[in-house]
């Protein structure tokens, strides 16, 4: 894939946390980051059915309302045992006020005794204001455990073992966490492909 030149980037998102950590991952490199809701961009529904999807979708909407290169992701938990579920719907089965405890409770009584093996998807979007899109998707495998351990992380990570390792993601520091993710392995594609002025 030939590589594509960047000095502007906005990301898709209202979530300050997540600008923040995609802000992280592109520090080292000379590119300005403007988070979309600094630019007025309402936030769309999010309507389509995978993550791919979704992050095209986000990516889409602030092409079309900033006329500038933008960057949309899309994350979640996938449980083969559950059909795949939470899946898309992962922040959504946190309810209103995104409990996550009460969204891993969820995962663990229809898990039952079923097959523990899940993973966590992150996807990413490029899209330009000519159209041109890329994406990529990083994975993290591991099993589910209960009950849910650590005080660190966010969302389904106290009860996410990856594989390889004996602690959750809730039990381990943000620096190893960020350098096993499946954010951590979309970026690190991302990376491959573009080149920032
Ligand atoms: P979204 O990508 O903002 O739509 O939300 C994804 C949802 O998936 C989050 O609210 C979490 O519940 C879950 N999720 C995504 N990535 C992670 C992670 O690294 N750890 C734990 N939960 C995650």
């Amino acid at each position: 894939m030939p590589k594509i030149i960047l000095n502007k980037l906005v990301i898709a998102s209202n979530n300050k946390d997540k600008v923040k950590e995609i802000k992280s991952y592109l520090d080292k490199y000379n590119v300005e980051i403007v988070p979309s809701y600094k630019l007025q961009v309402p936030e769309p529904k999010e309507t389509q059915n995978s993550f791919k999807g979704n992050a095209l979708l986000k990516a889409n909407h602030s092409v079309k309302h900033t006329n500038l290169p933008s960057l949309g992701d899309d994350s979640g938990l996938v449980v083969p045992a559950l059909n795949g579920k939470p899946g898309i719907y992962s922040a959504r089965w946190g309810g209103a006020k995104k409990d996550f405890n009460l969204a891993m409770n969820k995962v663990n009584k229809k898990l039952k005794n079923k097959n523990t093996f899940a993973w966590f998807v992150c996807s990413i979007a490029l899209v330009f204001p000519n159209q041109k899109k890329i994406t990529f998707e990083g994975r993290v495998y591991g099993n589910l455990t209960w009950p849910p351990r650590g005080k660190f992380g966010f969302g389904y990570d106290p009860m996410f073992v990856p594989l390889g390792y004996k602690k959750t993601f809730g039990e381990m520091k943000e620096s190893l966490k960020s350098k096993i993710s499946h954010r951590y392995l979309a970026f690190n594609q991302f990376y491959k492909s573009i080149k920032f002025n």
